[in-house]
C-alpha cells in the first residue's frame, strides 16, 4: 500500500533536525503514561480518560493472559490511512502500535499479546477483537464460517466479526488458557476434542448473538426517575474524560450510564456543552437474535447508528425504554465549561 504520510517516529527523527525557527509543520507530540510512551499528532495533549483507558487495557489484556504488563509504543494518527499499515485503521508492527483512535483499543491488544505469538489471522484478530471492550455481536455474513475464515492469511480477507465473536464465544464457554493453546498454533481436535468442521457447527448452534461492551458493564450512577438532572464533567484533568473520541478534533467527552425506571417518552434538554450520544445497553449477553427497538435510540449493537448525536440546540424528544442507558456528553476545551447539565423529564 501507498503511504501519503511519513510513520510519526520517522517524522520525529527528520523534525529534530530542523532549526528551529526554519521548520513549519508542529512535531507531534510525545507523552508518557504508566505502560506507553505515546506519539500522537493530535494537538490536544492527551485528557486524563485517555491516558487511563491506555493503562487499563494495556493491565486488563496482559493479566488475562497470564503476562505482566509492559511498556508499549503507541503512534496515534488522527485519520485513516494510518502509514505502514496494509489495514488503513492501524496495525502492529515492528514493536509500536500505529492507529487512528477507534483502533486503539484493538492495536493494544494486538502488542500485549505480541510475545505469545499467533498462527493465524483467525486467532490473532478474533483475540484483538475480542479483548478490545467493544459489544461483540455475530457477524451478518452468510458466506463466512469457521472453516472458510480459518484460511484468512491478510486482514482484508478475514471476517473481523466472526474472528472476535468466534474468539469470545470459545474463551468464554471454554477458557483462555484452551483458546491460548489453539493460538499457537495446536489442533481443535487436540484442545477441543472437535475437529474444525465440527467446533465450527457447534459455534453456529450453540454460541449466544451477542455479548455486551466493557461500557455497558458499568454499573448506573442515577435511577432517572419523571425528572432527572446529572452533572457531566467535561475538563480534560478530570478521570474519565477523554478526547480521543471523534465528534470532531478538540472536542471532549465523558460518559455515564443512568437506569430508566419508566418507559416512555422524554424530553432531553443540555445546559452546556455541544451534543449528547444516547446508547440503549442490551443485556450482557444477548442470547437469540438481533434486537429490533423502537424510538430512534440506537443500541449497544449498532454498528453505523444513524443519527448518534442530539445536539445542545433546544429540547429533544425520545422514547426511553425501562433499562440502563449509556449516556456520553460532549463538550469543548474553547467553551471554557468545566461542566454540563444533562436534563430529563418524562412527558406524561
Ligand atoms: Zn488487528
Amino acid at each position: 500500500m501507498v503511504s501519503v504520510r511519513p510513520s510519526l517516529i520517522g517524522f520525529v527523527l527528520a523534525a529534530s533536525s530542523c532549526p528551529s525557527s526554519g521548520c513549519s509543520e508542529r512535531q507531534p507530540a510525545v507523552e508518557k503514561t504508566k505502560y506507553s510512551r505515546v506519539i500522537s499528532e493530535f494537538e490536544q495533549p492527551l485528557c486524563q480518560g485517555d491516558r487511563s483507558l491506555i493503562d487499563e487495557r494495556i493491565e486488563r489484556t496482559a493479566e488475562r493472559l497470564g503476562l505482566q504488563p509492559e511498556i508499549i509504543e503507541i503512534e496515534l494518527y488522527t485519520s485513516p490511512p494510518v502509514p505502514g499499515c496494509s489495514s488503513p485503521f492501524g496495525c502492529y508492527s515492528g514493536g509500536v502500535a500505529r492507529t487512528i483512535a477507534s483502533s486503539l483499543e484493538h492495536e493494544i491488544v494486538h502488542a500485549i499479546a505480541a510475545p505469545i505469538g499467533a498462527n493465524r489471522k483467525l486467532w490473532s484478530e478474533g483475540l484483538a477483537e475480542a479483548l478490545s471492550g467493544g459489544f461483540i455481536r455475530r457477524s451478518w455474513r452468510r458466506d463466512s464460517t469457521v472453516s472458510t475464515e480459518w484460511e484468512a492469511k491478510t486482514s482484508g480477507e478475514l471476517d473481523y466479526l466472526l474472528a472476535g465473536h468466534l474468539a469470545q464465544w470459545l474463551i468464554a464457554s471454554r477458557g483462555m488458557e484452551a483458546f491460548l493453546r489453539a493460538y499457537r498454533g495446536e489442533s481443535t481436535e487436540d484442545v477441543y476434542g472437535l475437529p474444525l468442521e465440527a467446533l465450527g457447527e457447534e459455534y453456529e448452534r450453540e454460541a449466544p448473538w451477542g455479548y455486551s461492551s466493557e461500557g455497558c458493564l458499568e454499573e448506573a450512577v442515577s435511577l432517572v426517575t419523571d425528572e432527572h438532572e446529572e452533572t457531566f464533567e467535561i475538563d480534560c484533568a478530570t478521570n474519565g474524560v477523554r478526547h480521543l473520541v471523534g465528534l470532531y478534533p478538540g472536542s471532549v467527552a465523558s460518559s455515564k450510564n443512568l437506569g430508566i425506571e419508566r418507559a416512555g417518552r422524554y424530553e432531553l434538554r443540555l445546559e452546556g456543552g455541544l451534543a449528547v450520544q444516547v446508547l440503549r445497553c442490551l443485556d450482557p449477553v444477548v442470547s437469540t437474535e438481533e434486537p429490533d427497538l423502537e424510538g430512534g435510540v440506537y443500541h449497544d449493537a449498532d454498528l453505523s447508528p444513524p443519527n448518534p448525536y442530539l445536539f445542545a440546540d433546544g429540547a429533544h424528544e425520545l422514547e426511553l425504554d425501562a433499562s440502563v442507558h449509556r449516556f456520553t456528553v460532549y463538550g469543548t476545551d474553547e467553551l471554557d465549561e468545566d461542566s454540563v447539565r444533562l436534563i430529563l423529564r418524562r412527558l406524561k
